[in-house]
């Protein structure tokens, strides 16, 4: 469902992405581990098109993201297009970005409503469906203020599912978050997994990965050095510095 093909970045003269090429199948669950700086944002920013990319392709679902050819060359698409591909992919910050001024359901239903064009009705019971799924059906009347930052993330995760995404780009879903809390997220991105929706999710959080992920990528300095099914990475890390990584983060 997401496929990198070479993919490289620059940021000014420094290399961000490296010749990135993985392939991510429908229902996969993809960790994106590494140090501090080491393209994991970018990446994930890269495959709904926040960023511009200097070389390679990035497909979901099979199309073209952020780019039409013309000949051999890459044009990038007007807005309205780019804005068109973005609704199929669902992405969660690590600051929550919920609207403060508006209940918790109506965050839910928003973009439904004003998107996708659903009646209020067909919105809320949406809302109230996903809310469930996170475990804050209770909460779906109570202002975001009135909410502890891990019920604010899982309503952030409702908020992004509402779309109907077919995957899910999660960028540290749970690092601004204490331990107890981001349980409550990990469980809720479980949930995710279970049903079987194409997620990569970059993140500090070792059990994050190491309790369900399927595969890990291993960014070091914008450049991919491991793409191995979780358990095996886990096990049997390969590269130098996924060994130093892993005896530091446990
Ligand atoms: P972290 O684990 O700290 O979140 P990361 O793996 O997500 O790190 P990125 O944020 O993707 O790393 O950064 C990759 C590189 O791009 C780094 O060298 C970083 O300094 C640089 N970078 C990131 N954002 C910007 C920006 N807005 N302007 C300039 N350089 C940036
Ligand atoms: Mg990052």
């Amino acid at each position: 469902a997401i496929r990198m093909a070479g993919v490289t970045k620059y940021r000014g003269a420094q290399a961000v992405l490296r010749d990135v090429t993985f392939d991510v199948p429908p229902g996969q669950v993809v960790a994106v581990l590494g140090p501090s700086g080491a393209g994991k944002s970018t990446l994930l920013r890269c495959i709904n098109h926040l960023e511009t990319i200097d070389g390679g392709k990035i497909f979901v679902q099979g199309q073209l993201i952020g780019y039409r050819e013309r000949g051999d060359l890459l044009v990038e698409l007007p807005d309205a297009e780019i804005s068109l591909q973005r609704r199929r992919i669902g992405m969660v910050f690590q600051s929550f970005n919920l609207f403060r001024h508006i209940t918790v359901i109506e965050n839910v239903m928003a973009g439904p409503i004003q998107v996708l064009g659903q009646s209020r009705t067909q919105a809320a019971a949406l809302a109230l469906e996903l809310l469930q799924r996170v475990g804050l059906a209770e909460k779906a009347d109570v202002y975001p203020n009135q909410l502890s930052g891990g019920q604010q993330q899982r309503v952030a995760i409702a908020r992004a599912l509402a779309m109907k995404p077919s995957v899910m780009l999660l960028d540290e879903p749970t690092s601004a978050l204490d331990p107890e809390l981001s349980q409550e997220v990990i469980e809720a991105i479980r949930q995710l997994a279970r049903d079987g929706i194409t997620l990569m999710i970059a993140t500090h959080e070792m059990s994050l990965a190491r309790d369900f992920a399927h595969r890990v990528l291993f960014m070091v300095n914008g450049e991919l050095v491991e793409d191995r099914p979780a358990r095996a990475f886990f096990d049997t890390p390969r590269h130098d510095r996924s060994k130093q990584f892993l005896s530091r983060h446990g």
